[in-house]
């Protein structure tokens, strides 16, 4: 029944707020979380700005409202608090392809053909995948990253091809690529992008570097989604924007800048684009696993490296690193 729908979440949100407080829990969730999500949790965020505030919270319990390599970067960092996850599915294309024994299988064969290398992994990966690395990388920090990887070290860059050629286009480091890709940002139509473009020529056209090149070309600005929201944040007069990430992302926009319109890029498959996996978190979902404890993400013997790793990469920025026009 439609008509009684907002009423029947605002009753879940209602409940949320209870057991929130009950258990003493801090909700996080990422941007591409739909709007009613995002509105109920106490921290926004994509993954490096989500795991960083992660460190910081002082509540025993967090309500990870993202996908399942996230909530387990957060108890990597946060190991003494009770990280749940409202639906255990929430999987991700980027981690799937890039199997571990696969990985260490790769790896192997390049150092036995005596090539010097060191790994550097995107976030959106496995706690065993991060275990084989020597950095983590968001696309908030994955430049600054690379620039500090020493420059007699060949990269592997594991597991998105996109953001990996994006990043040796901006870097000038010659990468060895892994073939994986994000099943969302693949799909945006480069022909639609264009038709749009020329419907609206006044529109700025921003986009994630997980896009495919063919899509980046026609971009004003690439940046990750903190980027993102500090350039729409740089238009005071009300401007069109054409925006090529997970759709989700335009609620965040449109709430902290709402004098401007934005416009999907369309996919080629459909008019969405929204990601399978974090659309299986509900509010229900979060309701329940406040009320039940779990899911629960349990430390795995993988964890004790990857913990090391992400520290490294994500908590220790270098005091000299310079200020970057791409990020998040
Ligand atoms: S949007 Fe892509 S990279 Fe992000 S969780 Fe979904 S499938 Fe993974």
């Amino acid at each position: 029944m439609p008509a009684t729908l907002p009423n029947v979440l605002d009753d879940v949100a209602a409940e949320i707020l209870e057991l929130k407080k009950k258990v003493g829990a801090t909700i996080l969730a990422h941007y591409y979380q739909n709007g009613e999500i995002q509105e109920l949790a106490d921290i926004t965020g994509d993954s490096l700005k989500l795991a960083r505030e992660a460190t910081k919270v002082d509540s025993p319990v967090i309500v990870f409202c993202g996908v399942l390599f996230m909530a387990e970067t957060a108890k990597m960092l946060n190991p003494a608090k009770k990280v749940l996850l409202p639906d255990l599915q929430a999987g991700c294309s980027l981690v799937d392809s890039a199997p571990p024994d696969k990985l260490a299988r790769y790896q192997e064969m390049l150092r036995e053909n005596g090539r010097k290398f060191q790994t550097v992994t995107y976030i959106n990966s496995s706690a065993k995948v991060k275990a084989l690395s020597d950095w983590i990388v968001t696309s908030g920090n994955a430049e600054e990253i690379v620039r500090r990887v020493p420059d007699e070290y060949e990269i592997l860059f594991v597991p998105d091809k996109h953001l990996g050629r994006y990043l040796q286009d901006v870097t000038g480091r010659k990468m060895i690529l892994w073939d994986g890709s994000c099943m969302v940002h693949e799909i945006f139509s480069v022909q639609d992008l264009l038709k749009l473009k020329k419907q609206r020529p006044e529109a700025v056209t921003i986009a994630h570097p997980e896009c495919p090149q063919n899509v980046l070309e026609h971009a004003d600005y690439v940046g990750g989604t903190e980027a993102m929201i500090r350039h729409v944040g740089q238009f005071a007069e009300p401007m069109t924007f054409l925006v090529a990430t997970e759709p989700n992302m335009m609620w965040q926009l449109q709430s902290r800048f709402p004098q401007h319109t934005y416009l999907p890029v369309p996919g080629v498959t459909c008019s969405c684009n929204n990601c399978p996996h974090m659309a299986l978190n509900t509010l229900e979902k979060i309701r329940d696993c406040l009320r039940d404890g779990q899911p629960e993400i349990v430390w795995q013997p993988e964890f004790d490296r990857a913990k090391d790793v992400l520290a490294k990469s994500l908590l220790n920025p270098p005091t000299t690193a310079p200020v970057l026009p791409v990020g998040d």
